[in-house]
């Protein structure tokens, strides 16, 4: 009788913690990756899991980083690439290889906005280096540099073998690999059993589901102020990321210098102070907020308005914002 007093004690004990912790709830972690803070966000009532879920998603996005990081010297294709003199033949990673094709047709969708090939340009603006800078680049150094870049000087030789056609062609992933990092650790999560979570890599974010039955509540960052300029319910599986002047940028005689370069002219592009977009993967947002940046909201309604699952909002040089007919019936304007 004891055993089974005891037996039935114990399992009221276990059936009291687990009944518990059935209630989900916000696991939170945050790291620095991909040049940014990242925070993890997993609503599961597992912590164990969603921890572990996380570390998973961390090694994923951490593996992007590597493979695609002109920074310092880590021995990735992309760097090899960018070594490589013309004609010599450089094996790409599976991944690059997709990226730069997935980069090229975005280049072409947005009539030339979104460029991989700029990176000789983008290192001499210098925004991402250690040394911020503090003057603009002198009108010479530009032209030389956008004349080393140019996706028809990219040439695939044959299956992952890539080689240029111009003298320091150098290629950029900064505006589309932290979608894709995003995008592999959301795929991690899912892996991982979760279904309710949100990364959030400084700004550029990718939500899962919901949150306890409600959509999650993303807020959208105003350029200039402090204050939200609004916020998004969101449900299910999207991905929404915002390219800003506010990043990395530097001020010369009253003018504002940053890191998104328009490829007709070589300087930072000035018709936008920010663009947040929605797109299905954060690979496509991210390359897309940083195209309509560029192209601002005449030149990129059109296209964001032919693309399926797709929505964009502009803030323009004065502040005046501008949407795309789903983000008009969606987004709350503080
Ligand atoms: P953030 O890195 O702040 O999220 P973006 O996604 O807009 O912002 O990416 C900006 C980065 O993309 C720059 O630091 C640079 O590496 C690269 N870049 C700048 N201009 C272009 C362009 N026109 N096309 C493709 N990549 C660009
Ligand atoms: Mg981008």
């Amino acid at each position: 009788m004891l055993v089974f007093k005891l037996w039935f004690l114990g399992v009221t004990l276990a059936c009291l913690g687990s009944c518990q912790s059935q209630e989900p709830f916000d696991t939170k972690e945050t790291r620095f990756l991909l040049g940014t803070i990242v925070e993890f966000t997993v609503f599961h009532h597992d912590e164990d899991l969603a921890l572990y879920a996380i570390q998973q998603a961390v090694a994923e996005m951490q593996n992007v980083e590597h493979q695609f990081t002109v920074h310092g010297d880590a021995a990735n294709s992309v760097q090899a690439f960018n070594r490589a003199s013309v004609g010599q033949k450089v094996f790409l990673d599976i991944e690059v290889e997709q990226l730069l094709q997935q980069s090229i047709s975005i280049h072409h969708q947005t009539h030339g906005a979104f460029d991989p090939t700029l990176g000789n340009l983008i290192q001499k603006w210098g925004f991402s280096s250690d040394n911020k800078p503090s003057k603009p680049l002198d009108l010479n150094t530009i032209r030389s540099a956008l004349a080393a870049s140019g996706v028809e000087y990219v040439q695939r030789d044959e299956k992952y073998t890539w080689s240029k056609k111009k003298e320091d062609l150098n290629l950029d992933f900064g505006a589309i690999a932290k979608g894709l990092a995003i995008d592999k650790g959301v795929e991690s999560l899912k892996h991982a059993g979760i279904k309710h979570a949100i990364i959030n890599a400084g700004g550029d974010m990718r939500i899962l589901g919901n949150h306890g039955g409600k959509p999650w509540k993303v807020g959208i960052r105003h350029p200039r102020r402090t204050k939200a300029l609004g916020w998004l319910p969101v449900s299910d599986d999207v991905s929404i990321v915002t390219s800003g002047d506010y990043e990395r940028y530097f001020m010369y005689e009253g003018n504002r210098y940053h890191h998104i370069i328009d490829p007709s002219t070589g300087l930072p592009s000035s018709v936008s102070m920010s663009v947040t977009v929605s797109a299905p993967t954060a690979t496509i947002a991210d390359a897309l907020s940083t195209a309509m940046f560029i192209l601002g909201f005449e030149k990129g309604l059109p296209l964001i308005e032919n693309l399926v699952g797709v929505e964009a909002l502009w803030v323009d040089a004065k502040q005046k914002v501008h949407m795309s007919s789903g983000m008009q019936s969606w987004v709350n304007i503080e």
